[in-house]
C-alpha cells in the first residue's frame, strides 16, 4: 500500500541518514543516535530522556517501544455522533488553517456529509476571500461578512445556519493574531461561549492547526492556545516541506494533545489520518534503513 504519511517523512529521513548513514543496521551507537533525533528536531530535553532508558547500542525494536510509549494517548478518531457537529479550527496566522478547513470540508463531503464553513476571521480580509474561494471551488455553502466585523456574529450566524438548514458539519475559521494575545484571548472565549448559545453541544471539536516547519517552536504557540480554550486536538501541516519531522514527538510529548491529522501538501486531497504506527515506522526506516 502506498503510505502518504511515511513519504511525508523523506526530507526528515534523508536528514538523519546524512548522520547516521544510509546502510542497513541492527543497532545504533547512543551518540550518534541522539545526534540524528535532535537533527529531526526532537526536543533536546525528551531526547535526553528517551537515551536515559537505553542501552549504549540500540536496536529498532527497543527504540520503537520507547518512541510507541509517547504517543500513549487518547485515540484520535473523530465520530460525527451529533448534528450539527461544529469544528473551531484555531492557529496563527500562515499555520495553514484556511487550507486545512478547505481539505476538511473535502473529507467530510466525500464521507457523505454536508458541510457549511464560517469565515470568522474577519479581521483579515484576505483570510475570507481566500475561505471564500474554496468554498465555490467545493461547492460548499459559507457564512461570512466584511472585515472586521464580529467574529462571534459569525460564528453564531454558521451555527444557526447549519441547525436551520439541516448540515451535518459546520467548520468555523478563526484569528490567529498572538501578538495580541489579550484580544486573542477575548475572541476566542467569547467565540467559544456564543457557539454554545447557538448549539448547546458546540463546538464539539477545537482543532489547533501547526505548521511541521517550525518545529519545536510551535509548541510554545500550541500552549497558549491550549490555555486559552483547551485543544481537543492537533492537525499538522506541512510536513511534506521539512526535514523536522521528529516535532511531532516533542508536540505530543509536551501537550499530551492527540494528532488527528496530518497535511502534506497545498492540494485539497493532501490531508492524511495520523496513524502513529505509520509515523514512528517512517522515523524508523529512516535511522535504520530497512
Ligand atoms: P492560514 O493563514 O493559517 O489560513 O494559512 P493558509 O491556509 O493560508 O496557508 C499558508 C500557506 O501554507 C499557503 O501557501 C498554503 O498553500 C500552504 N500550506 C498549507 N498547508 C500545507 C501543507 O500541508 N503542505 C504544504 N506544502 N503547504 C501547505
Amino acid at each position: 500500500m502506498f503510505k502518504i504519511l511515511k513519504k511525508s517523512l523523506n526530507k526528515t529521513k534523508e536528514a538523519i541518514k546524512q548522520i547516521v548513514g544510509a546502510e542497513k543496521k541492527e543497532k545504533i551507537p547512543k551518540d550518534l543516535l541522539e545526534e540524528a533525533l535532535i537533527e529531526a528536531d526532537i526536543d533536546y530535553d525528551l531526547v535526553e530522556k528517551l537515551l536515559n532508558k537505553l542501552p549504549n547500542e540500540v536496536s529498532r525494536e527497543r527504540l520503537k517501544k520507547e518512541l510507541d510509549k509517547i504517543f500513549n494517548l487518547p485515540e484520535n478518531k473523530i465520530e460525527i455522533n451529533d448534528k450539527p457537529y461544529v469544528f473551531l479550527i484555531i492557529g496563527v496566522n500562515g499555520a495553514g488553517k484556511t487550507t486545512t478547513i478547505a481539505k476538511l470540508a473535502y473529507k467530510f463531503k466525500n464521507d457523505g456529509y454536508s458541510v457549511i464553513l464560517g469565515a470568522a476571521d474577519t479581521f483579515r480580509a484576505a483570510a475570507i476571500e481566500q475561505l471564500s474561494r474554496w468554498a465555490e471551488i467545493l461547492d460548499v455553502p459559507i457564512i461570512k461578512t466584511r472585515q472586521g466585523h464580529d467574529p462571534a456574529a459569525i460564528t453564531y450566524d454558521t451555527i444557526s445556519s447549519a441547525k436551520a438548514k439541516g448540515f451535518d458539519i459546520a467548520l468555523i475559521d478563526t484569528a490567529g493574531r498572538l501578538h495580541n494575545k489579550k484580544n486573542l484571548q477575548n475572541e476566542l472565549k467569547k467565540i467559544v461561549n456564543i457557539s454554545k448559545k447557538a448549539y448547546p453541544n458546540a463546538p464539539q471539536k477545537k482543532l489547533l492547526v501547526i505548521d511541521a516547519t517550525q518545529g519545536s517552536s510551535a509548541i510554545n504557540q500550541a500552549k497558549i492556545f491550549n490555555e486559552v480554550v483547551g485543544i481537543d486536538g492537533i492537525i499538522v501541516t506541512k510536513l511534506d516541506g521539512t526535514a523536522k519531522g521528529g516535532s511531532l514527538f516533542s508536540i505530543v510529548n509536551e501537550l499530551k494533545i492527540p494528532i488527528y491529522f496530518v497535511g502534506v501538501g497545498e492540494k485539497k486531497e493532501d490531508l492524511v489520518k495520523f496513524d502513529k504506527n505509520e509515523f514512528i515506522e517512517g522515523m524508523l526506516e529512516g535511522l535504520y534503513s530497512e
